[in-house]
């Protein structure tokens, strides 16, 4: 392997923060900046010092290499795009007040590219024309506008980013499906080679337009999105995550109808707390209306919410009743039941509620509710559906087990497309029947810069960043406690034995403190350090220490080359 230029501590431009910057809520944005990865330019938009851009390489190298692997080939498209591609997509109005839209000195407009869908299905109008050529893939690592509503949170949502964009054209839905496979095993080669605990996730197509679609999410209290997930390989957004919702039983099975004095407001919490009885196993109702203004009440059990994109899928345009209208509809706000309710209201239940053969619910008369109420003998349900958003302690609807309640970053996406583009953009090609036929696409995005603040956010520790090594931005950091004698001397030797067998090395040959050489470098999260300190050297001795659990150990100084090169080679293994 070819020798590794050694970086120095003393010449490498690193401002190190001792305190937290005010400016940053979340770690990665705190530690990136403490670590002297990245500044702030303007909102959204950091710069990459020395540190930053190692970093941003390495996740760039992984995310080319795998793309590389399923045959998917690099070019590079622009920034600067011709607005003429996004208004004939229909783009230019629907993206909105996101599009970074510019003006040249010949008024021609153009758009800073969010995306590059129309520039790529233009790029090959007229060239790719024959069936066999296909299928292809493209891909480029680019920078990103996006006009955030709110940029935040440094690297995680930036109004300028890295994103490895991937587009690809086939002649059935076959091979798109193919590809599309291929492309999701490629994501989770890259979440895997940067170390990250992740899930994919199937989720809502979003603006792109199109039906099949994957969500890669990182792990993460940061993240945006609330996220079920479960070991046997189920994951979903828990908005429309379907649970197994277990609802309690509130007496016998086989109770009769009662009629119970409730005195108080009608909440859940309070008519559980009243009947000594659990939130789950009292019956929420919920009044609403439909777009064509029919009248609903809805059953879910009483410690769930009900799920808004769950509701308005069973009812079109589903709308909370208020109060009033809840009086002219005849209904007891807070004592809401299924038993007796006005002729013209239709009922719809949660499907966790069909397997509860008694229910304690409202009473359809102020103060009172039912207990025993038996579906089929005292009241009748006209549809059941998925309506209640899962939480915790709900269960897989797969396995049976119970459900992971976590948020996730989403760090990657895998779409199939379909037609949308080629037939907005014209992009055909001649089929085997030597007709004309727009290209069935797939497009793969993957957030380069925002991946590393995911990575951050599930590895980090009180002093800093604990890099996996596939990313940090170099593998060994040696640190000599005094300079100009034979601890200098034995890091240099060791610098350059290290960096000839193709270790990546730093030596921290600052005239600093041991203190604050430590603490830069726990915080910057070399995965190994070695001290070297007069006490140790003179028994032959160098302290390593391993940045991801901390873990010391001594090293024989003439072992220490051949020793830390096999950790450092094995560890790449475990994220090669
Ligand atoms: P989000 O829902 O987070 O806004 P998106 O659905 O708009 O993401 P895509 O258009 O699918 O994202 O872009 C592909 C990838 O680019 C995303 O998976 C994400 O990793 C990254 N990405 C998107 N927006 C940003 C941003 N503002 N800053 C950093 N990375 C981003
Ligand atoms: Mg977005």
């Amino acid at each position: 392997m070819a020798t590794k230029p050694i970086i120095e501590l003393s010449k490498l431009y690193a401002p190190t923060l001792r305190e937290d910057p005010g400016d940053a809520e979340i770690v990665s944005h705190k530690l990136l900046l403490r670590a002297a990865m990245i500044r702030r330019v303007a909102a959204g938009i950091y710069s990459f010092l020395p540190l930053g851009l190692r970093v941003l390489r390495k996740v760039e190298q992984i995310v080319r290499e795998e793309m590389d692997a399923i045959g998917c080939q690099e070019l590079l498209m622009n920034i600067m795009q011709p607005g003429e591609l996004w208004q004939r997509s229909g783009r230019w109005n629907d993206y909105g007040p996101e599009l970074f839209r510019l003006n040249d000195r010949h008024d021609n407009i153009f758009a800073l590219s969010p995306t590059s869908e129309e520039l790529l299905t233009d790029l090959l109008q007229g060239e790719l024309r024959s069936y066999k050529e296909l299928p292809k893939s493209f891909y480029h690592i680019q920078w990103k506008y996006r006009d955030e509503m709110r940029p935040r949170f440094g690297l995680l949502r930036g109004r300028e980013f890295l994103m490895k964009d991937a587009y690809s054209f086939h002649d059935s839905r076959e091979s798109l499906q193919e590809h599309y496979d291929a492309q999701a095993h490629a994501y989770s080669r890259i979440c895997e080679r940067l170390g990250l605990r992740y899930v994919p996730v199937e989720a809502d197509s979003g603006q792109i337009g199109g039906k099949v679609t994957l969500e890669f999410m990182a792990l993460a209290d940061a993240g945006e999105d609330d996220i079920a997930h479960c070991a046997c390989g189920f994951a979903a957004n828990t908005e429309v995550a379907t649970a197994a919702i277990k609802p309690m039983l509130f007496g016998p099975a086989d109770a009769e109808l009662e009629r119970i004095y409730t005195p108080i407001d009608g909440s859940i919490p309070e008519l559980a707390a009243l009947l000594h009885t659990e939130e789950s196993a009292c019956v929420k109702a919920l009044a609403g209306k439909g777009a064509d203004g029919q009248v609903y009440v809805v059953f879910i059990p009483g410690d769930h919410e009900l799920g808004d994109i769950k509701v308005s899928k069973a009812i079109e345009g589903f709308e909370f009743l208020d109060e009033e209208q809840m009086q002219a509809a005849g209904l007891v706000l807070g004592f809401i039941g299924p038993v007796n309710l006005p002729a013209n209201i239709k009922t719809l239940a949660d499907q966790s509620l069909a397997g509860l053969p008694r229910w304690l619910t409202g009473a359809n008369e102020s103060e009172y509710h039912l207990s025993g109420a038996a579906p089929g003998r005292d009241f009748n349900i006209d549809a059941w559906a998925d309506l209640a958003e899962a939480r915790p302690g709900d269960f897989c609807a797969e396995c049976g087990e119970p459900l992971s309640f976590e948020r996730g970053i989403e760090v990657g996406h895998v779409f199939q497309l379909g037609t949308k583009y080629s037939d907005s953009m014209g992009a055909f090609y001649m089929a085997e029947d030597g007709s004309e036929r727009p290209f069935i696409m797939g497009c793969y995005g993957w957030g380069v810069s925002r991946s590393i603040a995911a990575v951050i956010e599930q590895l980090n520790d009180e002093a800093g960043i604990a890099w996996p090594i596939s990313i940090a931005p170099a593998e060994v950091c040696i640190i000599p406690l005094s300079l100009g004698g034979s601890l200098e001397a034995t890091a240099r030797s060791l610098s350059s034995e290290l960096a000839a067998r193709g270790i990546e090395v730093v030596i921290d040959d600052r005239d600093e403190r041991p203190g604050v050489k430590f603490a830069d470098a726990d915080l910057i999260g070399w995965p190994y350090q070695v001290v070297i300190g007069e006490r140790s050297l003179g028994e032959g001795l160098v302290e390593l220490k391993k940045r991801s659990d901390m873990q010391k150990s001594n090293l024989s100084v003439e072992d220490a080359v051949a020793q830390l090169a096999s950790m450092v080679e094995e560890e790449r293994r475990l994220f090669a």
